[in-house]
């Protein structure tokens, strides 16, 4: 008899501010009623906007990486959470097969950092999921990131639950400016993105013009962007693709989406 794996989703989370990490709102209960709705991962693999690298795709070793707070600024009460989930080394290693030696670096260095923790410590508070993280590799094309999700989606068949985590807006010196506004070049942007992520148009999510003026506003330094490609190119034949958390406050958007079986956003509507 064979034996069958649930296919897990491929998630994109738009986070904002740390803040929603403890603090109520629509986007943090959203993450909380979808945890309650998954199915439980064997482990889980997320791309985070705060993991920035060159020349190589990290990947975070240890049995117990730490919880970075990785910012500064904020309430008190934010550096005191932890997510104190297992690493998984097996996870490290099956990773470092699909995309090859070569290409992957193990690093102890880093931890879980709050593009990460702040998603999952709402989404999953038991932490008690074996989890990596595996940082962007800022050396690589569009392109080039949609092909290392494509080569990573097998995961999913074997119990890997793939979280990327950034915002398709986010640009913090205009949102300074455009807080509590819908700014028109946010919603065509973050629109404009659904339907490319819908439709599976690689080249509408990779490819802007040089007078795309929304899309150098949005993406201006592409790091909160660059994680979508990882749920996007993680996609497999069957999939269905579900929009959850829609909202935009100024150059800011928390849109997200789910690549895979979209009863389990049910609840959330
Ligand atoms: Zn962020």
């Amino acid at each position: 008899m064979r034996f069958m794996t649930q296919r897990m989703p491929a998630l994109f989370l738009g986070h904002g501010s740390p803040m929603n990490a403890i603090i109520d709102s629509p986007e943090r209960r959203g993450w909380v009623t979808l945890g309650q709705a998954l199915p439980r991962p064997k482990a889980i693999l997320v791309v985070s906007a705060h993991w920035e690298n060159q020349g190589s795709i990290h990947l975070t070793t240890g049995d117990f990486p730490r919880t970075i707070h990785d910012f500064s600024g904020f309430h008190p009460d934010l550096y005191k959470v932890l997510y104190p989930a297992p690493g998984a080394p097996d996870l490290v290693e099956r990773v470092a097969q699909l995309l090859g030696e070569a290409q992957v670096r193990r690093d102890d260095s880093w931890g879980f950092d709050h593009g990460s923790w702040g998603v999952l410590h709402p989404m999953l508070p038991k932490a008690d999921v074996p989890m990596i993280q595996l940082g962007l590799n800022r050396s690589l094309s569009p392109q080039q990131h949609l092909a290392v999700a494509a080569a990573l989606a097998p995961l999913r068949e074997e119990g890997v639950l793939i979280v990327s985590s950034g915002n398709v807006v986010h640009n913090l010196p205009e949102y300074f400016k455009t807080m509590g506004s819908k700014p028109d070049w946010a919603v065509e942007f973050q629109d404009r993105i659904t339907a490319a992520v819908m439709a599976d148009d690689h080249t509408a999510l990779t490819e802007f013009a040089p007078d795309d003026r929304a899309a150098a506003l949005a993406i201006n330094s592409a790091e909160h962007y660059l994680p979508l490609l990882y749920t996007v190119g993680a996609r497999l034949p069957g999939d269905e693709v579900g929009v959850f958390n829609h909202g935009i406050d100024g150059a800011m958007s928390m849109t997200s989406y789910l690549i895979g079986d979209t009863g389990l956003l049910k609840t959330l509507h």
